[in-house]
């Protein structure tokens, strides 16, 4: 079969969609662009009210290439962009989209919605308008994946899928980790730091012991942990009351995951135990409170799956060997799996992503496109 992917069109999508602002909870604007670009080659979209739980000036997007409940097959990309995204002027130079270098380029995950609007395009130039497709258009992936937890899963007729968010283009991704985030507060006890040290219980000092005992980096080739942000004191004449201490881990495997969290946090509650012991006999003691926030659950589609054996084919017929691999990064893909919406998730070119040096081949978002229809001829 021969494809008419138009890389001149798909490119001129690209940096229209690029300049268009759509930091996370603004995607407004993009939302709509996206929406009547279907709409006008016959989809139906509909918006969802996820806004009430994101916070987004509007919801999800799903679109049909036909509206009688029968799609089999979805994509997703997201709307949003992270900082400094505002004002993105597009620089395109032997083939490769960056920005000016003041903000990032949006290729996360514009490159996708382009692709899937050219993708479009063709199947109703090829008069196949009508296939069994539809596609998942997410808010506010960036600040949490919120856009996907607050999906309305029922919008979707099919409950297998492809979400193009990484950045190998020959890359099909089947697992990542599962995820949590944990918030550690240590109190102590605030006095004069000269007048009456004895007086207060030193929360950074109660803290650090912990810490100093932790175990973080990659703990196996499953698992990883990390103490990212801590905030604590006033003054430096004020013996610290508390610090904060967030961390997040990571594992694939989920009953590990579980230990580490049980590792991290039983250290500090071991910790201001054994404090508490030692200063029992002087007065003010040291506590602590402990939170754990599920973040986003594991995802692991086997390789004999039908959503990684039809990308590999289609690889084939373009003569192009695919790799299956797994991530250590989280996305809507996790979200999409845990509720039931089983998908892999396919690299599309994009480089050096959220940072200002961000850069896309236009090859490699033709290279994408060409294997999406290819999936879809294949389902
Ligand atoms: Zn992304």
């Amino acid at each position: 079969m021969s494809f008419s992917i138009d890389q001149q069109r798909l490119g001129r999508t690209f940096e229209l969609l690029a300049s268009i602002d759509s930091p996370s909870r603004y995607e407004a604007e993009v939302a709509k662009f996206v929406a009547s670009e279907l709409e006008g080659l016959g989809w139906t979209v509909v918006e969802d009210s996820s806004m009430t739980s994101t916070g987004s000036q509007c919801g999800n997007l799903v679109a049909k290439a036909r509206d009688d409940g029968g799609s089999t097959l979805f994509f997703n990309a997201h709307l949003d962009t992270v900082e400094p995204g505002r004002g993105v002027e597009v620089v395109f130079e032997n083939g490769v989209f960056r920005s000016k270098g003041n903000t990032i380029l949006g290729g996360d995950d514009k490159a996708a919605v382009a692709i899937m609007l050219e993708v479009a395009r063709v199947l109703k130039e090829r008069g196949a308008a009508s296939l069994p497709v539809e596609f998942l258009f997410t808010v506010c992936e960036e600040i949490g994946l919120l856009g996907a937890k607050a999906l309305d899963t029922s919008l979707l007729d099919s409950r297998a899928g492809y979400a193009l968010d990484s950045t190998d283009p020959d890359t099909i991704i089947n697992q990542a980790p599962e995820a949590i985030r944990f918030k550690v507060t240590v109190k102590g006890k605030a006095a004069h730091a000269g007048l009456h040290p004895e007086e207060g219980v030193n929360a950074v000092i109660v803290a650090a012991k912990a810490l100093a005992r932790l175990e973080l980096g990659r703990l196996d080739e499953d698992t990883t942990a990390n103490i990212g942000v801590i905030s604590g004191g006033e003054a430096t004449n004020i013996v610290p009351e508390s610090v904060v201490i967030e961390g997040e881990a990571r594992s694939h495997n989920v009953e590990r995951l579980r230990e580490v969290q049980d590792s991290i946090l039983g250290t500090f509650h071991r910790v201001v135990m054994e404090e508490r012991e030692r200063a029992l006999k002087q007065g003010p003691l040291p506590s602590v409170e402990t939170e754990v926030r599920d973040d986003y659950p594991a995802m692991s589609i086997p390789p004999s799956h039908a959503l990684v054996v039809t990308a590999l084919d289609a690889g084939k017929a373009l003569r192009r060997e695919l790799r299956v691999e797994r991530t250590g990064g989280g996305s809507d893909a996790n979200i999409l799996n845990g509720k039931g919406l089983e998908c892999v998730i396919m690299g599309i070119g994009m480089r050096d992503v959220h940072t200002v040096n961000e850069y896309i081949a236009l090859e490699d978002m033709v290279k994408t496109a060409k294997l999406m229809m290819e999936i879809i001829e294949r389902w």
